[in-house]
């Protein structure tokens, strides 16, 4: 059954390896396509849609995706689709398209 788990996506995350269980909940190793970089997540939060991307992600969206968002949005869609073009909440792409450039 944890095989079943590998190469499976859940929003940013792509479930790559079996890492160790915890609680009797299965982690993974995970790599984010949000960000690239790798995190271990547990399989349970994956499934109930609770972790869509790595904490960093979750905490603080990377300027490099920032800039994509601000761009998706010029380019004349609204912020619902916005949001849900990069799986975030539109509290979060109402706050970055007002975030003032320094
Ligand atoms: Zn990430």
């Amino acid at each position: 059954m944890y095989k079943d788990m590998i190469g499976r996506r859940f929003g940013y995350l792509e479930v790559k390896e079996y890492v160790y269980t915890k609680n009797s909940h299965a982690h993974w190793k995970c790599v984010c396509h949000r960000c690239g970089e790798e995190a271990i997540i547990s399989g349970a939060n994956m499934r109930s849609g609770n972790s869509r991307g790595c904490a960093k992600c979750r905490n603080k969206i990377p300027e490099k995706i920032r800039n994509k968002i601000r761009q998706h949005y010029k380019n004349g869609h609204t912020q619902v689709e916005t949001a849900k073009h990069f799986g975030i909440n539109r509290h979060t792409v109402r706050t970055i398209l007002h975030e003032q450039k320094s």
